[in-house]
């Protein structure tokens, strides 16, 4: 086995981290005060190619391995969590289905301006009535002659109020379950497409995030993201894996960023004749959330060298996701211990680490879920 990164992955870390440090992170404040979409910010990282890693170079794309896109979203979350989000919304569902099923005229219209950072994406499955329980989708897409006709109501969509397009789920029939489920591709300024309230959120700042509303939608044959009807489900699975691993990846960077804030605020602040980072008790907390830091990375490598050879690992990116999403919680807690009560004050970042990580419990499925599905298939069919 060899954990260490190649000499390309060390050299793309060493650029990506310098990009962020210049150019995101010292947006990240801003982003998080007005919780609003950075157009310039969003073009000028997708102008630098990064939101094409994970797709061939023959529409765009650069083709890196999946260790390296996980690099990508560490970095980003370390810089700031709320464009991480945006960002890896761009690379991976908010484009994914369009570059697997997109015929020509979208890969052109749609998908490679998108990759360049020219177009806005996002991926609408969450309904006001249904969230973990994808089964609950009450968006109906009905076949009129070569066409569709979309009618529905998504919710919390990030970047759904702003999109130059959507990836919607939907179903043919609610009665099918998961079995009636497909994806569709619906265009700003397509009639009867709108959207709604937006939500003021606690976290993950810096993406507009909302209401989007569908009402007698028609959408051309082409706009059915699949080679064959009701087969959603199964598209989604292909690409499961890689929305937990990278939700564990944004995880890495959170927590890295919290418990180096931290270390620096530890070296410095006195308490009793003494720098706090000299009390066994302060120090403890680096020696776990170290740990636990280590630990997780280690699933993360796994999980991105499975994906990459091909190796079924749904179960393995079920824990990376909830395993870093934890480790991530409890680092952002220490640090804001650390700090004491400047953990309350606007001025330091650490409030907001504090706050981002939520998101990451809703993202890529909710623990209760995760731990259910885990401990299925660990005891088997009773
Ligand atoms: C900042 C943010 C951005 C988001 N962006 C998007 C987006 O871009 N697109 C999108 O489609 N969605 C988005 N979402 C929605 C997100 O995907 C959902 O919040 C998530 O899927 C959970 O669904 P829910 O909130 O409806 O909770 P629910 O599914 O209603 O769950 C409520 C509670 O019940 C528990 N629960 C549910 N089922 C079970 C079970 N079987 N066993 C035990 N406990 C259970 C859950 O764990 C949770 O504790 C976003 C959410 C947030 C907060």
């Amino acid at each position: 086995m060899d954990f260490a990164y190649t000499e390309e992955q060390k050299f793309f870390q060493k650029v990506v981290a310098d990009m962020v440090e210049k150019v995101v992170e010292p947006k990240a404040e801003a982003l998080d005060e007005s919780d609003d979409f950075d157009h310039d910010l969003f073009r000028e990282v997708g102008g630098l190619g990064y939101y094409g890693l994970r797709y061939p170079e023959d529409v765009g794309g650069m083709d890196v391995d999946t260790q390296t896109f996980a690099i990508f979203i560490e970095e980003m979350a370390h810089g700031s969590f709320g464009f991480a989000t945006a960002a890896m919304m761009q690379c991976l569902m908010g484009t994914h289905f369009l570059h697997r099923f997109g015929s020509e005229d979208i890969i052109e219209r749609l998908f490679k301006p998108a990759i360049r950072g020219e177009k806005i994406s996002c991926i609408a499955f969450t309904e006001e009535t249904s969230g973990s329980d994808i089964t609950g989708t009450r968006t109906i897409a009905k076949q009129d002659g070569d066409e569709w006709i979309l009618n529905g109501k998504k919710m919390w969509i990030t970047n759904g109020p702003i999109a130059d397009f959507v990836t919607v789920l939907a179903t043919t029939d609610p009665a099918l379950k998961t079995k009636g489920l497909n994806f569709f591709l619906v265009e700003k300024g397509m009639e009867g497409f709108t959207y709604g309230q937006v939500l003021h959120k606690l976290g993950a700042r810096g993406t507009v995030t909302g209401e989007i509303i569908f009402n007698d939608v028609r959408l051309p044959a082409d706009h059915l993201l699949g080679e064959e009807v009701n087969k959603g489900m199964e598209y989604m699975q292909e690409v499961l894996e890689e929305i937990r691993l990278m939700t564990a990846a944004l995880a890495l960077g959170l927590a890295r960023a919290a418990l180096e804030d931290a270390r620096e605020y530890a070296r410095v602040r006195e308490a009793f004749g003494k720098v706090i980072g000299k009390y066994q008790l302060i120090r403890s907390k680096f020696g776990e959330c170290w740990t636990e830091f280590e630990a997780a990375k280690l699933l993360v490598q796994k999980v991105a060298w499975m994906i990459q050879n091909k190796i079924p690992c749904g179960n393995e990116a079920a824990m990376a996701k909830m395993f870093a999403t934890e480790m991530c919680l409890k680092a952002v807690d220490e640090a804001t211990r650390i700090y004491g009560g400047n953990a309350f004050a606007q001025e330091y970042p650490v409030q907001r680490y504090f706050r981002d990580a939520r998101f990451l419990l809703y993202g890529g499925g909710t623990h209760e879920v995760l731990k259910n599905f885990l401990g299925s298939r660990y005891i088997g069919r009773l």
